[in-house]
């Protein structure tokens, strides 16, 4: 009889799961405690996956070898706790594809609280510039599952990997592991500890080998107290920005690469390169390959991202920016008078570290939010300090109080579920109002 194999969850590491755990020989249901969503249920129904939504049949659950539980499930949910009594091994979707890779296949893995999605693009373009067959998913775009299923073998995958995907992980085993940095966010599912939550990122290396490489950020408060809690046999390389980074020149391995012809903007974005650099060292691209493909990088939407416009100012769009840590590097990066458009759902932010950023930079600060109150106290001797609820009358107040080559950023520090459908929405709405009113 052939093992049965569990989906908690019908998104997009769940189906694509589904059709690696059908080619690979289970029995396969997925079980969905809501709706679903309609294209992922479309590409069950049409690989004949039996599925379930609105509820979990618990006796069928029961009945599983191996669960894969979707990274939006908390381990505290009662159906989780429930498996777990029973014995059945519960794995991420990482954990699960990692399985069925090529043995031969180099895995590189990146975390970190800020910075995942660039760092793994340019790791992504360096490598590929460089004619590697490789490609980049996980956490961003198709899930380690879909890369598998849906597309021909490669040489290099290299995966983006948040925490919860890392707390579903048992044998999965990156020949690169990287750390950018560890800062608070999502305690809520780490009881509010910063070292569970710094514990669970270095996951990610507790399986590597002495021929696997971890590449961590020295950083003395998060990093070095979680390195020396969990033990790893990889070779540890420990990256200093204070030493390697000079403006936007930055040292690799006694190589220098320039980025100020590239798309890399502020220091948040020297670090992701330190690391990108770095592993595209380590997998044996050139130093020449490597300055190729840092000038023809092209960062992804909303982290930062130039909106072109040719009214003389610089509108900004770092919509992405959902926490304290990220707005800090936006806030940093800008070398001018500043109208700095921030706010949404507050997830328990301390404003203080960028207070002192502000000084002499920011004149104006839009709120752009439901409740308001914690942002304008926070900043409330800033020149200006205004509020609004949509992107367009966001865009309106910035036009209204941004001097002649001003820059105008959109680093909200805050979720948008508030007034939006999520940070893109954000970011496209504020974009779309840049272009209408201003282009
Ligand atoms: P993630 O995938 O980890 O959320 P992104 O690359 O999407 O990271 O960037 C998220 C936000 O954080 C953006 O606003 C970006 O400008 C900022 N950011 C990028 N890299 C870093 C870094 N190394 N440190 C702090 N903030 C960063």
């Amino acid at each position: 009889m052939s093992k049965r194999l569990v989906i908690l969850g019908a998104g997009e590491s769940g189906a694509s799961a589904a059709r690696l755990g059908q080619r690979e020989g289970y029995d396969v249901f997925v079980s969905d405690a809501g709706a679903g969503n309609d294209t992922y249920l479309a590409e069950l129904r049409e690989a004949g996956i039996e599925f379930e939504t609105g509820g979990h049949s618990r006796h069928r659950l029961l009945q599983a070898d191996v669960v894969v539980k979707s990274p939006g499930i908390p381990d505290t949910a009662n159906i989780i706790k429930m498996i777990d009594q029973a014995g059945i091994l519960i794995v991420s979707e990482i954990e699960f594809a990692f399985r069925y890779v090529a043995q031969d296949a180099t895995i590189v893995g990146i975390t970190g609280s800020n910075g995942k999605t660039t760092t793994t693009m340019l790791t992504h373009h360096l490598l590929q510039t460089a004619g590697e067959r490789v490609m980049a998913g996980g956490n961003l775009g198709d899930s380690f599952a879909r890369l598998l299923v849906d597309h021909e073998p490669q040489d290099i995958y290299v995966l983006e990997l948040s925490s919860f995907q890392l707390d579903g992980i048992v044998d999965f085993r990156p020949d690169i592991a990287t750390i950018l940095n560890i800062t608070p966010d999502h305690l809520d599912r780490y009881e509010y500890k910063l070292e569970k939550y710094a514990d669970s990122k270095f996951r990610i290396a507790r399986r590597q080998r002495a021929s696997d490489h971890l590449l961590i950020l020295d950083d003395p408060e998060t990093i070095a107290p979680a390195r020396r809690r969990n033990k790893t046999e990889a070779a540890v390389t420990v990256i200093d920005p204070e030493k390697d980074i000079d403006g936007s020149r930055i040292t690799v391995q006694e190589q220098v690469f320039d980025l100020s012809g590239s798309s890399l903007r502020g220091r948040h974005n020297a670090m992701n390169a330190l690391f990108a650099v770095r592993i595209a060292l380590l997998l044996n691209v050139s130093p020449e390959e490597i300055r190729v493909g840092l000038e023809s990088f092209v960062p992804a939407a909303h982290r930062m991202e130039v909106i072109p416009t040719t009214d003389g100012r610089t509108w900004i769009n770092d919509s992405k920016a959902t926490n304290v840590d990220s707005t800090y590097f936006a806030l940093e990066a800008m070398d001018g008078p500043t109208v700095w458009i921030a706010g949404g759902t507050d997830k328990g932010n301390d404003y203080a570290p960028l207070r002192e950023l502000l000084n002499g930079k920011v004149h104006t600060l839009i709120c752009l939010g439901v409740d308001n109150k914690k942002l304008k106290e926070a900043f409330a001797d800033i020149d200006r300090v205004v509020e609004c609820q949509s992107a367009e009358r966001a865009v309106e107040l910035a036009r209204e109080y941004a001097g002649a080559g001003d820059r105008i950023l959109l680093s909200p520090a805050c979720a948008s579920f508030d007034l939006f459908k999520n940070y893109m929405d954000r970011g496209d709405q504020f974009r779309e109002h840049v272009k209408r009113q201003v282009a």
